[in-house]
């Protein structure tokens, strides 16, 4: 272990086409027609930008609806619905449906042996809670 193990920022390194200007290469800045007589030429540089991530989580947080829909529409990214468990206590049968997308997790449990209104859950603590509530009942 060393020091170096200590929590350290971590940054992702963004492309960034960064403007620059740069003297005519065709007449050395002594203007031409290349250079439409300014004796410079704009070009775009390839560069990296170091971002922090916790700016990046950040400003997601902060625009989630705007980056979900972003997200929606250029990529087809919905949340991801997939069922978990399925579980049963004292005759009465749940399946848990686990719903994923970038503003977090829910649990919705569906009783499908009768008809009840589904519950759900934001925390997995809660839901333990509920299942464990019925397991010891
Ligand atoms: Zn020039």
């Amino acid at each position: 272990m060393s020091v170096r193990k200590m929590k350290k920022a971590v940054t992702i390194r963004f492309p960034a086409p960064l403007p620059a200007e740069i003297p005519c290469p065709i007449c050395e800045g002594n203007k031409c027609r290349v250079c439409e007589m300014n004796g410079k030429i704009k070009v775009t540089v390839d560069a990296k930008v170091p971002i922090q991530r916790h700016l990046i989580v950040q400003y997601i947080a902060e625009h989630m609806d705007e980056i979900a829909n972003e997200l929606s529409q250029k990529f087809g990214l919905i949340p991801d619905v997939q069922t978990e468990d399925m579980f049963e206590v004292e005759g009465r049968t749940y399946e848990l449906v686990k719903i994923s997308s970038l503003g977090g997790v829910v649990w919705v449990a569906h009783r499908i042996d009768e008809q009840e209104s589904p519950r759900y859950f934001k925390s997995w603590k809660n839901l333990q809670q509920f299942k464990g509530d019925w397991l010891e009942g």
